[in-house]
């Protein structure tokens, strides 16, 4: 199937409305002057066809997204015991940045997808590989999407500025012995990933090996993840992959998606494609509005769903 006259279609219905209703993220400069007329669209097969439309192609802030590739990062190394014993993968049904969780359930986070829980991941990597963490995430996310993904300084260092409440989550765990590096290191990896820079683009085919059963979105034969993981991965996408508008996503849209504060989503469609969608205007849950709506007008003209 060609996907290139839908996205064209999409693109043309709803980027004229970009920037109407909803807001930016606030909380970083470089995020906030973000111009909110932006939209932008893009697909990739399993076979590798791709599709992109609007600003498909325009560098934005992966922000939360980038929880989705350090969690796959953490699966590829460590054994499901050393990785799920800090972590559950229920839906939080609170704030992504919440404390009160933490602190009833001992400071072991719900699920990998809210800040607690990433940052449990980031203790992990950091774990794995000590002062090349970050260096070794950018080859990760290189390596998946098949040209150079860099980390956006202004953005890093703006989360590092004004990151009190991701601070006192990663104390509040550390206080509990749920962390085991010091919280200035896992939080400096955190900070970074938050704001790797990536197009839509970038993020279908970053992901690609969510729809192709764990294999490589290009490199034949070679597994990201395993069958099982890839599954996994999706599921906990589906239940917690857009803060707690989790449930509406499964009810209109019905496919796994990972959402970020930057206004981009990725979704994936098992066995079939990848697509990934950026209007940074949010919504009252913090997901992109537009981008929402992009992905339930996909959902519907094609009749690609899980369900
Ligand atoms: N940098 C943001 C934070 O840690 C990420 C927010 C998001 O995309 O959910 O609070």
């Amino acid at each position: 199937m060609d996907f290139q006259p839908l996205l064209d279609e999409i693109v043309h219905r709803l980027a004229p409305e970009a920037g109407r209703e909803g807001a930016v993220a606030r909380y970083i400069p470089a995020l906030a002057r973000i111009d909110p007329r932006h939209f932008g669209i893009a697909l990739r097969t399993g076979a590798g066809e791709e599709a992109t439309a609007g600003d498909g192609g325009v560098r934005f802030s992966i922000q939360s997204i980038s929880k989705l590739f350090t969690l796959t990062l953490a699966m590829r190394h460590l054994s499901e015991d050393a990785l799920w014993s800090r972590i559950g993968r229920e839906p939080s049904g609170n704030p992504f940045n919440s404390l009160v969780q933490l602190e009833s359930e001992h400071g072991k986070p719900r699920n990998p997808f809210i800040n607690a829980g990433a940052i449990a991941v980031a203790d992990r990597i950091v774990g794995l590989y000590g002062r090349d963490a970050k260096s070794e995430l950018l080859a990760f996310m290189s390596h998946l999407a098949g040209e150079p993904i860099g980390f956006d300084p202004e953005v890093a260092a703006s989360e590092a500025a004004t990151g009190y409440r991701n601070y006192a989550l990663a104390n509040f765990m550390k206080s509990f012995g749920k962390l085991d590096h010091d919280v200035d290191t896992v939080l400096d990896f955190y900070f970074h990933q938050c704001a790797l820079s990536m197009s839509a683009l970038q993020l279908a085919r970053a992901a690609g090996y969510l729809c192709r059963d764990g294999a490589h979105p290009c490199n034949p034969g070679e597994q990201v993840v395993t069958e099982r993981q890839a599954r996994r991965i999706n599921a906990l996408m589906l239940t917690c992959g857009t803060y707690d508008a989790a449930g509406d996503f499964a009810f209109h849209i019905g496919l796994p998606c990972k959402s970020g504060v930057g206004g981009g989503i990725v979704a994936v469609v098992p066995d079939r494609l990848t697509l990934a969608v950026w209007s940074p205007a949010l919504d009252a849950t913090g997901n992109s509005l537009l981008g929402t709506r992009a992905l339930e007008l996909f959902a519907q003209r094609t009749g690609l769903s899980i369900f």
